[in-house]
């Protein structure tokens, strides 16, 4: 089959690779509609975390239809529609219980590196290197999935492709940035970043009840997005004070929940350096979410984190009663909920994918993905 592989730092080709193939009772193997680009994808491509090899998949978040099952797989049947959770989680293991998919005991093959870095090993995660699971992407043909039965949902008939391929990753990502948060009626929620999980989150908060929903970028085609699309009130961060302009637009006080939907910034040091202590992740948009949140708030990590973070305002965090939370996504809870918003077009997430490709143009998706050129929010390839 055809697949978009890491060929070493920046250089992505599309090659020909191996079918994939059924190894366990519970897999089925799905031929990919649509996958869509990631930021989660980028700290990779620069090739410095030491963990990938040139051919590795890439790609995460997908759709497509079924053509093989496992033996025990009972939910799903050849020729299903369904969309297929980024986070790889057993369904069967002491987290997975708890509804916490993204803690999975088993869903990483890897587990040795993340446990020494985070002091526990966590699920995986398709098109990532070893530590989280090491299986292959979505930026392929065909994808091997694994506990089919957990991971995989069907798609309702009235959800489009492009709409539904979103439940994968950003969809779950922002549902579960208004739960950490407890988002509830009369809440003010400001939210740092307009990209997918921004604007997703910014959605989900209006649909717990928030009073007001305020998004922070720098890019005013994003920020368009989220007035027109989102219907939630857009901040430019180049033109005014956001801790003041968000203490204005919350009755003095600062935001009840503050979302940081950026991540590690500009440049990140990977794990293995995070866990010798050789390189720190800048958090200036956790910085400021901080500062800005009321006494007594909600502080919601969103972004992606891999090792130390430096000068991380703890005193603030103390002193004015914060909580903080954070996670990666546990889709598997909220999914089918998610599909059954999009097919009563309460969710709508189509406006993401701005740049629709073939496959062979997944080098070209990402040099527009990374650098936001041409109002990319989302490239999604169609194979
Ligand atoms: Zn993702
Ligand atoms: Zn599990």
């Amino acid at each position: 089959m055809r697949a978009l592989c890491w060929e070493g730092a920046d250089e992505l080709a599309v090659r020909q690779v191996p079918d994939p193939e059924l190894r366990n009772a519970h897999d089925m193997i799905v031929r990919v509609r649509r996958s869509a680009t990631c930021g989660a994808d980028l700290p990779l491509l620069s090739g410095r975390i030491p963990f990938l090899a040139a051919g590795d998949v890439l790609g995460h978040e997908f759709l497509g239809e079924v053509v093989e099952v496992g033996p025990d797989v009972r939910r799903h049947r050849i020729a299903d529609r369904v969309v297929v959770c980024a986070a790889v989680a057993c369904g069967a293991c002491w987290y997975c219980g708890q509804g916490l998919f993204a803690c999975c005991d088993n869903g990483s093959t890897g587990a040795a590196v993340t446990e020494s870095a985070w002091g526990q090993p966590t699920g995986g995660c398709y098109g990532h290197p070893g530590p989280l699971g090491g299986f292959a992407g979505s930026h392929a043909e065909y994808v091997r999935v694994p506990y089919a039965d957990v991971g995989a949902f069907r798609v309702p008939d009235p959800v489009s492709d492009d709409r539904a391929v979103f439940a994968s990753d950003a969809a779950p990502t922002g549902w579960m940035g208004a739960e950490l948060g407890d988002v509830g009626p009369g809440d003010v929620v400001a939210v740092w970043g307009a990209g997918a999980i921004g604007q997703l989150t910014a959605r989900a908060a209006q649909l717990h009840g928030a009073d007001r929903v305020i998004v922070i970028d720098r890019y005013d085609d994003r920020l368009r997005m989220v007035d027109r699309h989102v219907g939630a009130e857009p901040l430019n961060y180049r033109y005014v004070d956001v801790p003041a302009e968000l203490r204005e637009r919350s009755g003095g006080r600062g935001p009840d929940v503050c979302v940081e939907a950026v991540g590690m910034e500009p440049e990140p040091p990977g794990l293995l350096a995070g866990r010798l202590g050789g390189g720190a992740e800048r958090p200036l948009a956790l910085r400021e979410a901080v500062h800005a949140c009321r006494k007594g708030g909600t502080v919601v990590v969103l972004g992606t984190w891999t090792g130390f973070v430096d000068t991380f305002p703890l005193g603030a965090v103390m002193n004015k009663g914060l909580t903080v939370r954070s996670s990666r996504q546990h889709g598997q809870r909220w999914i089918p909920m998610l599909l059954e918003r999009m097919a009563r077009d309460e969710l709508r997430t189509e406006h993401l994918a701005t740049h629709r490709l073939p496959l062979e143009r997944g080098a070209d998706g990402y040099a527009l993905f990374r650098e936001r050129t041409d109002g990319c929010v989302r490239a999604v390839f169609s194979p």
